[in-house]
């Protein structure tokens, strides 16, 4: 893995999404896989790790703060395939509202059927303090970071069968707090409280509910919402002294994705380079 960036690269971070000693054993074949945020940063490299498992894809966007292009991640997902199990799919839509969400269900039941795993990926950031939280800011993020998994998962799971598996991304600040960004580390609690029930609410149906709680992670967001000197920062409260590549997270989600973890649910992983997290 890369060490600490250096500093041409922590003032343009260029996310690493694919890992080359990363060595796939095709433990998605024959599986659908809905990401939503799937276009930028981690969730492109889910995409990207999933394609490479085998899995058809289907993913969401929207235009990233850094202007990505969905089609970047669609060529990525072609070029990792081992096999052609079925052409991956990107979607462009606002999840903040339910309508949007059903017609991201509606089309990828329209165009393969069944649905074997979700993931509820996006995130949004502003700098929030107390003084700087607004009702328009609170919504948007609400909706984002955590309404969306909600509306996803609602109607995921109707076409979801025994086995299936729904991963949900929270963030170590739901266990540390984040001063700065109070009502994006709230979303993050209630997608971790919301992961526990959840699972707890689809066990009779078989479909396994987890999470995944990176620390930082060099993805657009970070690039587009910090400053240099916050940049030049940027990992160094981790034990490993830097921020994880978005290829270094996504294995987390293969694991969550796979039969290999068929005894997890509820639960959440903490790829964070070593902080201990209490709760
Ligand atoms: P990113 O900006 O690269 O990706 C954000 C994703 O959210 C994009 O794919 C975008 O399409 C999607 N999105 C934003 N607004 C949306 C909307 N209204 N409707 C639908 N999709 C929308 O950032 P990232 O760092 O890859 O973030 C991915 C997830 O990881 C987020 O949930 C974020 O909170 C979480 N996370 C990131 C870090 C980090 O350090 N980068 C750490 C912990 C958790």
């Amino acid at each position: 893995q890369d060490t600490q960036p250096g500093k041409e690269y922590l003032m343009n971070p260029l996310p690493q999404f694919s890992n080359d000693s990363y060595k796939p054993s095709g433990r998605l074949q024959g599986k659908v896989a809905l990401v939503t945020g799937g276009d930028s940063g981690i969730g492109r490299a889910i995409c990207c790790h999933f394609a490479k498992e085998g899995a058809t894809i289907a993913f969401t966007y929207v235009k990233g703060i850094e202007d990505i292009d969905a089609m970047d991640t669609l060529r990525i997902i072609n070029k990792a395939k081992l096999s052609d199990y079925g052409d991956p799919t990107a979607i462009y839509t606002d999840l903040k509202y339910y309508k949007n969400c059903k017609k991201v269900v509606d089309e990828v039941i329209a165009k393969y059927g069944f649905i074997d795993i979700l993931v509820n990926n996006p995130g949004i950031v502003y700098d929030s303090s107390l003084e700087e939280i607004t009702e328009e800011s609170l919504e948007k993020v609400f909706r984002t970071n955590i309404l969306s998994y909600f509306f996803m998962s609602k109607l995921a799971v109707k076409h979801m069968k025994n086995g299936s598996s729904i991963i949900n991304t929270a963030s170590v600040g739901a266990y540390t707090g984040i001063p700065d960004t109070l009502d994006y580390a709230s979303t993050k609690g209630a997608v971790v409280s919301f992961t526990r029930s959840l699972a707890l609410n689809l066990i009779d149906k078989g479909i396994r509910v987890n999470g995944v709680a990176p620390g930082p992670v060099w993805t657009p967001l970070i690039a587009a919402t910090n400053t240099d000197e916050q940049i030049a920062k940027f990992g160094s409260q981790v034990p490993m002294d830097r921020a994880a590549q978005p290829s270094e997270i996504a294995p987390s989600y293969v694991f969550l994705a796979s039969e290999d973890s068929s005894y997890y649910t509820g639960q959440v992983l903490h790829p964070n380079g070593g902080l201990i997290i209490n709760g």
